[in-house]
């Protein structure tokens, strides 16, 4: 998987809703695909938009948190490496 951002291979990881929301506020690749609108479920664009773990948290200004990240097995190999 390739991050669009900086276009680095990466593992995928998975925020929740409203850190990918707060994320993708000003991405206008989400807004067009969404005619215009913001997406209602926002993570279900996950397979189309990528970002790697670095520059998630570039977009939110902040490391992210073991909080801010979805309960499913894609994250396991984060837990070791984010902070609760
Ligand atoms: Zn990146």
């Amino acid at each position: 998987m390739q991050c669009m951002d900086c276009g680095e291979e990466y593992g995928m990881i998975m925020v929740k809703d409203a850190v990918w929301w707060f994320a993708t506020r000003y991405d206008a690749k989400l807004w067009v695909l969404h005619d215009g609108g913001f997406p209602e479920k926002p993570h279900i664009f996950t397979d189309d938009i990528n970002y790697c773990k670095d520059c998630i948290e570039k977009r939110i200004g902040r490391k992210l948190r073991r909080s801010d990240l979805m309960e499913c097995p894609v994250n396991e190999h984060y837990y070791g490496q984010i902070p609760n």
